[in-house]
């Protein structure tokens, strides 16, 4: 069974970077509106991820730990409507059994506050304690008992590099959050969290000569889509969100290669659709989705992108 549980946790904790979105989506779900991620080491020796969302009944911090157990998601019926990021309720299960976790949280209105410690998975502490609301959760030694894939972890500095890209995208996905990053003590970066999309992407992509937005409608789906452009580099950098979801679709990727492929730079797609157009439920790590009506994506796609070739610079 503790076999079974490393194999199943690794599909969905590849590395640190894996173990910090499942964090961030945690964090977005309690609606949060600041999430501070603090590192060290890469990710690899620690993790910390701080919000000040709903927080976690002190009594239920075993939950969280425990597989397929979600408050997110009720009925069979509701996976055909999913408006959480999170609903399989087995990445924190999965963290857990490859790593140290120290839980803390408080939950909104609630009188106390707990503390939840596990070490692959078994319990070795849960007891209340005073805590402000929100969530702390720190994973330390990242497969630790899973020498196998911590072989394959790479430099620190790719790991941070990977967890920064992330952190950035979510960043501008999410302008009216507030998030920070801190590796071994240093600031790497830090949103304003004002709501203001374009100003998180022009802090996040740096001062550029060019950057153009355009929203977009084809039947069912709403495509925002922002561009700017990156001198002296030829390749296209793709970066697409689907209701909120980061996915790396092939799909997407497919119709946003031939759509842009004359106008390179950064790309960032913002897909808005009803749920039950899109299945999310087919990718332990929600990275792929499924379209109910693929064309209107290449359709919306094009669009946007025929659209900010000729749209003027803000
Ligand atoms: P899922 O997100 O699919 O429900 P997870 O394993 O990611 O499953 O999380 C398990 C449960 O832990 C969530 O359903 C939620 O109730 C709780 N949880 C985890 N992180 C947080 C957080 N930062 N704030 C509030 N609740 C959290
Ligand atoms: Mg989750």
């Amino acid at each position: 069974r503790e076999v079974a549980l490393k194999i199943a946790a690794g599909e969905v904790v590849e590395r640190p970077v894996s173990v910090v979105k499942e964090a961030l989506e945690n964090s977005l779900d309690a609606h949060s509106s600041r999430i501070l991620v603090t590192l060290t080491e890469g990710g690899k020796s620690s993790i910390v991820v701080e919000d000040n969302g709903n927080g976690i009944l002190w009594q239920e911090m075993p939950l969280v730990i425990t597989r397929y157990a979600t408050s997110k998601i009720a009925t069979v019926n509701d996976l055909s409507n999913i408006k959480t990021l999170g609903y399989r309720g087995e990445a924190i299960a999965s963290i857990a059994a490859v790593s140290r976790i120290d839980l803390r949280s408080k939950a909104k209105g609630a009188a106390e506050g707990g503390l939840l410690k596990a070490e692959g998975g078994s319990i070795v502490c849960h007891e209340q304690l005073p805590w402000k609301e929100g969530t702390r959760l720190q994973v330390d030694d990242l497969f630790f008992n899973f020498p196998a894939r911590k072989k394959f972890l790479r430099s620190n500095l790719s790991e941070l590099r990977k967890i920064s890209a992330l952190m950035r995208d979510f960043g501008a996905a999410y302008p009216a959050v507030l998030f920070s990053l801190y590796h071994n003590g240093n600031k790497i970066f830090e949103t304003q969290g004002t709501g203001d999309r374009a100003a998180v992407l022009r802090s996040l992509w740096g001062a550029s000569p060019e950057t153009r937005s355009t929203t977009v409608s084809c039947g069912s789906i709403k495509l925002e889509c922002w561009w700017q452009s990156t001198p002296g580099r030829q390749k296209n950098i793709i970066t697409s969100f689907v209701n909120g979801r980061i996915v790396s679709d092939p799909l997407i990727r497919g119709a946003a290669s031939a759509a842009c492929k004359d106008f390179s730079g950064n790309w960032m797609f913002f897909f808005t659709l009803p749920p039950e157009l899109v299945d999310v439920n087919i990718h332990p790590a929600k990275a792929e989705v499924r379209f109910r009506y693929p064309a209107e994506i290449f359709e919306a796609v094009k669009a946007a992108s025929l659209d900010l070739q000729n749209r003027p610079t803000r």
